[in-house]
């Protein structure tokens, strides 16, 4: 088996926190603060080989790797005024709008540049994970598509022909998967509460990519309190197989927190324990694969004891640091002072027990997705 070892990267600037899309909107970028304090809290940044690295802004030409440039435009001119929607409600422009979502974008392009340069083997942007925006519009509070600008630049730059996108939010991330629907260099895979019941309302098993890249395109549609078990259960049918069949050069996940336990926007129940166990599996298949290029990316996350525990867990687990269930106490300080809310008792989640009916709702999807992929 192939070594673990290598340089786990926390990608950061303080104005992250300067994507805000206003007091009442359920994504708070407090969120984002929270999960670097408690990393560094959890003392994980004085282990060797881990590291913090400055994030940057990303460029306009960079950003129009995958957007329209007249969509562009409109954020700058929307970004100057500080008002305007950039979809039908979920995404309002703010003063510096512009700024705040290049710099996110540019957080991933610093991640993916250190990675390929072998300065880093690992990188985690907080910030990123974007994954609803498309190439002319805003979607589900996403301005710009910060994985799908990053898949361009790996092609351009590097040269990538086979990469991986596994993105695990609760939501489908349709902007990253229709944004690369017919590209056969890259393997999508989407696990996402089905859209029977939640935004974006798509992501389906019928729906496989097309042309030279039909059947690398995976959803998984899951049904609400899914839970631990069946997730995981359908995650190891599928995704250790087909990755390395495909043979990735990188691997990207979106690690959207919003599929954990008392969400306020989604319900798929998951706890802390099912994060390290996937993120633990795409760190061993990266090792084994692509010499342990992993990009690893934020995303949703809407109750704001949860996010910071779920994506200190995901990082910890990439930089190899095994973590005790102590929650510090400056750090329940900090939270307290700033969420206005309590703050969570551990680090980890207890185990979950989950419904028998779940399970065997989940392996209909899978044998779905299985026969038509089989083709
Ligand atoms: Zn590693
Ligand atoms: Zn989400």
């Amino acid at each position: 088996m192939a070594s673990l070892a290598g340089r786990t990267g926390l990608v950061w600037d303080d104005g992250f926190v300067n994507y805000n899309l206003g007091p009442y909107h359920p994504l708070r970028p407090i969120r984002v603060k929270l999960t670097y304090d408690l990393i560094r809290s959890k003392e994980i940044l004085k282990n060797e080989g881990v590291e913090v690295v400055k994030a940057r802004t990303a460029s306009r030409d960079e950003i129009l790797l995958f957007h329209e440039d007249s969509y562009v435009k409109l954020v700058q001119q929307y970004s100057k005024n500080g008002s305007g929607l950039l979809d039908a409600g979920d995404t309002p422009a703010f003063k510096g709008c512009y700024e705040a979502t290049s710099l996110v974008v540019g957080a991933s392009l610093v991640g993916a540049d250190s990675v390929m340069s072998g300065t880093l083997t690992h990188a985690f942007n907080p910030s990123g994970g974007l994954h609803h925006a498309h190439p002319e519009r805003a979607s589900g509070f996403c301005i710009f598509n910060d994985p799908a600008v990053v898949i361009a630049y790996l092609k351009l730059k590097y040269r990538i022909k086979r990469l991986v996108y596994l993105d695990i939010d609760a939501h489908h991330g349709d902007g990253v998967m229709y944004g690369y629907y017919d590209d056969p260099a890259v393997l999508d895979i989407d696990f996402h509460e089905s859209g029977d019941y939640l935004f974006p309302g798509t992501g389906y098993p019928y729906e496989t990519g097309k042309g030279d890249a039909e059947g690398l395109k995976l959803n998984i549609p899951l049904p609400p309190a899914t839970g631990d078990h069946a997730y995981v259960e359908a995650f190891r049918q599928i995704v250790p197989d087909t990755v390395r069949k495909f043979r990735p050069e990188i691997i990207l996940v979106q690690c959207g927190a919003d599929g954990h336990l008392d969400d306020r926007l989604a319900h798929l129940r998951l706890t802390t324990n099912a994060y390290s166990e996937i993120v633990e599996e795409m760190h061993r298949l990266a090792h084994e694969l692509c010499n342990g290029r992993l990009l690893l990316f934020g995303g949703g996350g809407y109750t704001l004891a949860n996010v910071p525990r779920v994506w200190t867990v995901a990082f910890a687990t990439l930089a190899g640091v095994k973590l005790d269930n102590e929650i510090p106490s400056d750090w329940a300080k900090e939270f307290r002072a700033s969420a206005e809310e309590d703050p969570p008792q551990t680090l980890h989640d207890m185990p979950t027990n989950d419904a028998e009916n779940v399970l065997r709702q989940v392996e209909r999807v899978v044998s779905e997705l299985r026969q038509n992929i089989a083709g």
